[in-house]
């Protein structure tokens, strides 16, 4: 049987929620995670017709990437446009889950689909932060080392990139003396112990640290056990804002432009003219990512792709980038066939049905 718990678990190895903005609320909005999953639908965000569509598909979860639960709600009533929407999935049995920002901010999330989507080659973050993960470090006797390392490495400890078990061991001597009423592992009351050990340092998505320690303790033979935990400032590979590539060949920006409106289906491109003459390097940010123009032209990007552009920020960009809006649903839609191609695979033996909507749900008309 497939609960929604389990969907929520494999789109959270993809799309941890820890790593969201921090003013973002992402996860599950309504419902309860016990149910037994009868469909999914993807939607870019919630509209009365999407509503309609799950019912009509019989998915009793919409899984979305704009919350609609965002700010937090004074009452669960129809009078504010949220509210009724709420209201009428929680009235029908649905369930909602969101991933947005944490979606964004992930590896082949939304802007490493645009990229690809764009046929940009070569294609990393644009930008990097540290801090999203800490350093657990344990001290275990030597008998013990494969058990708690396999433990922490169980509760999601050890975690680089393409790599997983990853620790570093350092064989030491322990000392301690157990005092009345300690119930020591080796050693008597008394007297000073020591002990052959190992120091065991793993890296700890910060979000799960508390897990690890726990895993970690109760697989340690100590009554009481030794562990530090380290801030890391270190890039956790995996997360990043905004993609940068290189398109297979450079282009002369008229074309570029229009590549981009065929490829996207945007009708209108609003764009302020930089300075090459030929584009090759390419940033893409789906929806609002003109904050990353400073970072783009410090990696020497031609063009960036984004979306609700400011006027002014099209005045800054002259003459320096090509800044190219194309619109926050067209360089976001592309995502939800991702999720649908993971959660098909993931669940391929589930007789569970995924379907992304085949609703427009952009508000924006283009005349
Ligand atoms: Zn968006």
């Amino acid at each position: 049987m497939l609960r929604i718990r389990d969907i929520i678990q494999e789109m959270e190895i993809w799309a941890p929620p820890g790593i969201a903005w921090e003013r973002d609320n992402v996860g599950l909005q309504i419902g309860d995670a016990n149910t037994e999953v009868t469909g999914v639908l993807a939607a870019l965000e919630i509209t009365p017709e999407i509503i309609k569509e799950a019912l009509q598909k019989k998915c009793n979860l919409i899984i979305t990437h704009h919350p609609l639960i965002f700010k937090p709600l004074q009452n669960l009533t129809p009078k504010s446009f949220s509210g009724k929407l709420a209201l009428d999935i929680a009235r029908n049995g649905l369930h909602l889950y969101a991933a947005h920002t944490n979606l964004d901010f992930t590896r082949d999330g939304v802007n490493f689909v645009l990229g690809q989507k764009l046929n940009l080659q070569n294609t990393a973050f644009l930008y990097q932060e540290g801090g999203t993960t800490k350093k657990v470090a344990v001290f275990v006797p030597v008998d013990y080392v494969e058990q708690v390392t396999n433990a922490m490495t169980d509760a999601g400890a050890g975690i680089i990139g393409d790599y997983e078990g990853c620790s570093f061991q350092t064989r030491g001597t322990g000392t301690f003396r157990p005092l009345e009423g300690a119930q020591p592992f080796s050693g008597d009351v008394g007297k000073l112990q020591h002990e052959d050990e190992v120091r065991i340092e793993m890296i700890v998505p910060k979000w799960k640290t508390q897990a690890v320690v726990q895993a970690m303790s109760d697989a340690h033979p100590y009554d009481e056990v030794a562990y530090d935990i380290y801030p890391n400032e270190a890039v956790d590979p995996k997360y990043g804002a905004g993609v940068i590539g290189t398109l297979p060949e450079s282009q002369p920006i008229d074309d570029f432009i229009q590549f981009v409106k065929n490829t996207l289906k945007v009708p209108t491109i609003r764009w302020a003219q930089g300075s090459a003459d030929t584009v090759s390097r390419v940033v893409v940010c789906g929806g609002s990512g003109s904050d990353l123009v400073p970072i783009a032209l410090q990696k020497k990007a031609d063009a960036f792709v984004t979306a609700d552009i400011k006027y002014h920020a099209f005045h800054e960009a002259r003459g320096i980038i090509h800044l190219i809006d194309a619109g926050h649903y067209e360089t976001e839609i592309w995502i939800l066939d991702a999720i649908m191609n993971r959660l098909k695979k993931k669940f391929a033996d589930t007789r569970t049905e995924f379907y992304r909507t085949e609703i427009t749900t952009n508000p924006i008309h283009y005349s």
